[in-house]
């Protein structure tokens, strides 16, 4: 069996670990340098509760997909060699004023009532865990089982996983294609015009997936939802949790790094980053640590985030051309469904049938032809 993989971000990537670890011979193309794209770009957030709008399909993926990534991170880091930094420290949620309160108790209401675990914190007790909290902080709910991950060492894990494993990966090589034969694929054409042939390829090239020539049939299509991220150095242990709020968020890395976003914008492909961006990212991560301001501001950046419609993932087979598979559509989980999205794949080449009910990210679900297989 011979699998190509477009796109080595985090999602292709894991993919090429898995199935290299299953004795597939498998290759990766990224038409740039490896995991440089929105892997790179993230926050590495793992909150499946904390991020979670709503009761649903969603939180339910996003909650396997923690599992999942507990479930494999032993083995990732024995077998990469590469420490990414998991801190399962909890996240907190803080307020602010009533309105976020009021939010915030609502969430409360609806994840008791599904039965998941989180705790209420006065101002007082969120602010001895987070010394830094702004005074004004009146109320929170922490998330204890979720944390951090330093999303571009976990992706440089699978990727060197997945070498040793036997993967071959392939930087500043496009893919221009699918190429299918007797309705089922055949390989990919690359941009230089080369055909190289495989059993099964894997469409993992995020907010670019939908480009790639030979898959409009699937009616699969990824946009790009720009975020920006300001980073601070910090000294080392100078925030203990990553801290959310409809203001934004600040995450810590280990070396002391604080990283506070985001944005939500529709700007097709452009990853600048702008000032409204940066005093909108600037303004509400001081109110959440007034010491921020202060602080130097190392760096800034723009990652793009693959979108579907309805901003849930895409991983299954293709409805309509045999042997083609989609990874992608992420959207703000592609760090947190790394590892569960690989085991899928991995699990639906290898022909098992996947615990998890896929329905809500199937591929079929945007062609009707697909819809009615
Ligand atoms: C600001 C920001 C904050 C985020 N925070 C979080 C977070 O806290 N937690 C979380 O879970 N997620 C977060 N995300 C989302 C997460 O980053 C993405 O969902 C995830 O990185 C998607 O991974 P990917 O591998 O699909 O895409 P990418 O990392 O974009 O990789 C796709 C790859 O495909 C390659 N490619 C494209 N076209 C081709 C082609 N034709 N041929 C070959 N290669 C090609 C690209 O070069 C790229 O390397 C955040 C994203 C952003 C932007």
């Amino acid at each position: 069996m011979r699998a190509l993989v477009i796109g080595g971000g985090v999602i292709g990537s894991a993919i090429a670990w898995r199935l290299a670890g299953a004795g597939v011979k498998t290759r990766v193309y990224d038409r740039g340098q490896l995991g440089e794209e929105s892997s790179w770009a993230a926050a590495g957030m793992l909150g499946p509760q904390a991020e979670a709008e709503g009761p649903g399909a969603l939180v339910n993926l996003c909650l396997a997909g923690l599992d999942a990534l507990n479930g494999v991170y032993r083995r990732l880091l024995d077998e990469s060699g590469v420490n990414p930094e998991y801190d399962r420290a909890g996240l907190l949620w803080v307020a602010l004023d009533n309105a976020e309160r009021a939010e915030l108790e609502a969430r409360l209401r609806w994840q008791r009532d599904a039965g998941f675990k989180l705790e209420e914190l006065t101002g007082a007790q969120a602010r001895e865990l987070v010394p830094a909290l702004s005074a004004e902080v009146t109320y929170a709910l922490r998330f204890a089982g979720e944390g951090v991950v330093d999303n571009r060492k976990l992706t440089e894990a699978y990727i060197q996983a997945a070498i040793r494993a036997g993967a071959e990966f392939c930087a500043c090589s496009a893919v221009e294609g699918i190429v299918a034969r007797a309705g089922r694929v055949a390989g990919v054409r690359l941009s230089d015009g080369t055909l190289q042939e495989a059993d099964v390829v894997v469409n993992s090239a995020g907010c670019w997936a939908s480009g790639i020539k030979g898959c409009a049939a699937d009616g699969v299509s990824i946009r790009p939802v720009r975020g920006q991220i300001l980073c601070f150095d910090a000294p080392a242990d100078a925030l203990k949790h990553a801290i959310l709020s409809p203001r934004g968020y600040i995450v810590p890395r280990r070396s002391g790094r604080l990283l506070a976003g985001t944005t939500s914008e529709e700007a097709g492909y452009d990853k600048s980053v702008t000032l409204d961006g940066v005093a909108r990212i600037a303004s509400g991560a001081r109110s959440l640590v007034p010491a921020l301001g202060a602080l130097p501001l190392r760096q800034a950046w723009a990652g793009l985030r693959p979108a579907a419609p309805d901003y849930m993932p895409v991983i299954g087979p293709s409805p309509t051309l045999a042997g083609l598979y989609y990874a992608t559509g992420h959207y703000r989980n592609g760090i947190l469904l790394s590892a569960l999205t690989a085991e899928v794949i991995a699990g639906l080449i290898a022909g098992r049938t996947p615990s998890l009910d896929l329905s809500s990210v199937s591929p079929a679900r945007f062609s009707a032809d697909g819809a009615k297989r």
